[in-house]
């Protein structure tokens, strides 16, 4: 039986206590960045969980940051603000030097250094990674940086990017998954000195943005590992990504089930509670096993990073499933709630926004199919 982190997932649940669902309406009217949010995980070490205890971090494993974001959603607030502080780090962790290391990790821990943008999707190349555009071409000490990203979410609320970014042309490398290198960005001095940051306005309150570069320098100390081999330093991350994000999507689905079934049991709709149709029952029951095969998934994708044994069908299919266990209990709460669930005031319509996006990122439904078809089921590739 895997360790549910209980006492961790308590003290979340305080902290969350203090941002009750008026305080996620306000900034998502607002459009607002959830900052007092970020800054009270910061402060509470939720943020450097997986951050080794040497750099100032709690060293904790994987299970232990999938604990604090499921709790995170799981009790109406989003956890989407702030998420890829936990893992985009690894990258550096495990293919930084130790100068980088300690250069930013002991940072990033106390939250000197905010570490939350993601440079990789771009506007040309979408999935397609290795089609990406953005060049980075050595100059001196230093590499000029030109093209674009988009999708790169708070980083309008980030001290540092990592950025992907295209090394050698495409034509010129052997294997398509070379030519490609990860810098860490310095965006306070990179900001108006050739990198420029434009918010885009989406369904939910999720500070995302597209990032211009034009001739922006960066030093080469700040490549991580060797040139060329940053595709692969990225994918290293991914494993991590999903399984979080998937146990994110199961306390999604654990919040409209329990807003859908207290409501059910409460509203009387004639002269009986909703909740004892079938027709309200049934969905409900259904996403309830949904999500909770699904947890079984992500246990199981778990389990098998943490024995550091490859992990990429599981972490595709935990996501895959947990996303749509939280779109299923979605979809059954807000049916549940009748006109009700789109008043802003119940926040079923404000976590139905949110939680549509792990259909898409980060990784596409389409795609986790293409990856097991190929990969497990040894079908041949369709793309
Ligand atoms: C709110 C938000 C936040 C994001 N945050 C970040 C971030 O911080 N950093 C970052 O780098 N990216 C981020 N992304 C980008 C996200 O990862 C991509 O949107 C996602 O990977 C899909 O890429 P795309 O939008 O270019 O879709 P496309 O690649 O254009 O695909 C469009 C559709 O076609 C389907 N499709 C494409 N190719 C195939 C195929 N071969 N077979 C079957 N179907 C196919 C896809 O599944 C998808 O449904 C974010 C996106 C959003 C919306």
């Amino acid at each position: 039986m895997a360790e549910d982190f209980s006492a961790i997932r308590e003290e979340v649940a305080k902290l969350c206590a203090q941002f009750p669902g008026s305080y996620w309406q306000e900034k998502d009217k607002a459009r607002a960045y959830p900052g007092e949010f970020v800054d009270a995980l910061t402060e509470a070490g939720y943020l450097a969980a997986l951050i080794p205890e040497d750099y100032g971090g709690a060293g904790l494993p994987l299970s232990a940051a999938a604990a604090i974001l499921e709790e995170i959603q799981y009790r109406g607030c989003n956890g989407g603000a702030c998420h890829a502080q936990m893992y985009i780090m690894g990258t550096l962790l495990r293919h930084g030097s130790d100068a980088q290391k300690e250069q930013y990790l002991p940072k990033i821990a106390s939250g000197e250094l905010r570490l939350q943008a993601f440079g990789v999707t771009e506007p040309t190349s979408g999935t397609d990674t290795l089609s990406l555009k953005t060049i980075a071409k050595k100059d001196g000490d230093s590499y000029i940086v030109n093209g674009q990203k988009i999708w790169t979410s708070r980083a309008e609320h980030s001290d540092l990017m990592l950025l992907l970014a295209r090394t050698t042309p495409r034509d010129a490398v052997e294997k398509r998954t070379d030519g490609l290198s990860v810098f860490i960005v310095d965006m306070r001095e990179a900001l108006g000195n050739g990198l420029s940051i434009k918010p885009i306005d989406t369904m939910m309150n999720h500070s995302t943005t597209e990032v211009f570069f034009d001739d922006m320098r960066v030093p080469a100390a700040n490549l991580i590992g060797e040139e060329g081999q940053g595709f692969r330093y990225i994918l290293s991350g991914m494993n991590a990504e999903r399984i979080l994000i998937a146990a994110e999507c199961i306390g999604d689905a654990r919040f409209f089930l329990d807003k859908a079934t207290d409501y059910a049991k409460e509203r009387q709709v004639f002269g009986r509670p909703i909740g004892q149709n079938q027709g309200i029952q049934f969905p409900l029951a259904k996403a309830y096993a949904q999500m909770r095969a699904a947890a079984l998934m992500v246990e199981d994708a778990l389990a098998k990073y943490e024995a550091g044994d490859n992990a990429g069908a599981d972490a595709n299919m935990a996501k895959m499933l947990a996303a749509d266990a939280s779109w299923a209990a979605g979809e059954a709460c807000i049916q549940t709630f009748g006109g009700f669930g789109f008043a802003a005031e119940y926040d079923v319509e404000r976590k139905y926004r949110e939680t549509r996006l792990y259909q898409v990122a980060p990784i596409s439904t389409n795609l986790i199919l293409s990856y097991l078809a190929e990969h497990v089921l040894g079908l041949p590739r369709s793309y």
